[in-house]
This record gives structure tokens, C-alpha cells and sequence, in this order.
């Protein structure tokens, strides 16, 4: 099992679904994180978390029926997103640079470098154009290097700044 301070390995990371907003930027920021798709409760958070090996990350200030004590559990306690990002990134020492964008942000799986043209035809006048871009194998995503993705990695240099 994962503890939140052992430091030698890169958590995986399990959050609760009012996270998903923080849990979009620990993905932004290369993390393998997973939100369930459906409200659950506290004790099958943690039975997934350690099937998974994840850290779980809740937002509450109490939790019942949870051993604590295992060191996998991260409490939160704040519905703004900046707090939580703060709570989390200095409790599980996230490196906000990481490894931006290397995962899907939809699917969480890791993405590859494209060869567009085996997915998708392209306009006649764009497939001349050395266009950069990252693809998801699994739900086939297409992630264009472009203004979303230097706003999203000047959002992650924001957070890695300030450090908190
Ligand atoms: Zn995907």
C-alpha cells in the first residue's frame, strides 16, 4: 500500500467525485488519477483505493468506517478547488510539473504521439502542416498542442510556484 509520505513512489491517486475538478489538474500535471463515475460510499472508496494501490483523497472533515490510520487516506475539507489543490499538493508533495499532459484528460490513460493521419482525414490544406499533436488510444481524444495546452501548463507552472 501506498503511504502519503513515502516519497519514493509517484502515488496513484483515487478521489472522491466533488474532486473532480482538482483531480482534472493532478491529471493535467501526469498523475494517475481516477474519479468514480458514480457517487460512492466511503468505505467503497477505500475498498477500490486499495484493490488499486491509490491514495484516496476525500472532501470531508471526518470520515466513518475508514482505518485512517493506514496512512492511504487524505482528507480534504474545502469546496474551492485552490484550497484543495493546496491541501493535496502539499500533503502528497505533487510536483505540478510532472509530466504535464501525458495523460488523457478524460480516461486517465496515457497518451501517444500521433500519426493523425491513421485516425481521422484530415483537410487537403492542413495535411501538409507538421502539426503536433498527442492522441489517446483508449477513447481517442485528439490533443492539439495549441492555446489550451500552453493555458493548462501556465496554470500548472502557477501552482508549482507558489508551493504553498
Ligand atoms: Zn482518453
Amino acid at each position: 500500500m501506498i503511504s502519503l509520505t513515502d516519497q519514493s513512489n509517484v502515488p496513484k491517486i483515487l478521489c472522491d467525485q466533488s474532486l473532480e475538478d482538482s483531480a482534472h489538474w493532478l491529471r493535467a500535471a501526469g498523475y494517475d488519477v481516477q474519479v468514480p463515475a458514480a457517487k460512492l460510499s466511503d468505505l467503497q472508496l477505500y475498498d477500490i483505493a486499495q484493490n488499486e494501490q491509490r491514495v484516496l483523497i476525500i472532501n470531508q472533515d471526518y470520515v466513518q468506517d475508514i482505518p485512517l490510520e493506514s496512512n492511504s487516506v487524505l482528507l480534504v475539507d474545502s469546496p474551492l478547488v485552490f484550497e484543495q489543490i493546496k491541501q493535496i499538493g502539499k500533503n502528497l508533495r505533487i510536483d505540478w510539473l510532472y509530466r504535464p499532459l501525458s495523460r488523457c484528460m478524460l480516461c486517465n490513460t496515457e497518451l501517444t504521439d500521433l500519426n493523425i493521419n491513421k485516425w481521422i482525414v484530415l483537410p487537403q490544406s492542413m495535411q501538409n502542416n507538421t502539426v503536433t499533436s498527442h492522441g489517446c488510444p483508449s477513447c481517442k481524444r485528439i490533443y492539439w498542442a495549441g492555446d489550451e495546452v500552453n493555458r493548462m501548463v501556465f496554470q500548472l507552472q502557477s501552482f508549482k510556484r507558489l508551493e504553498w
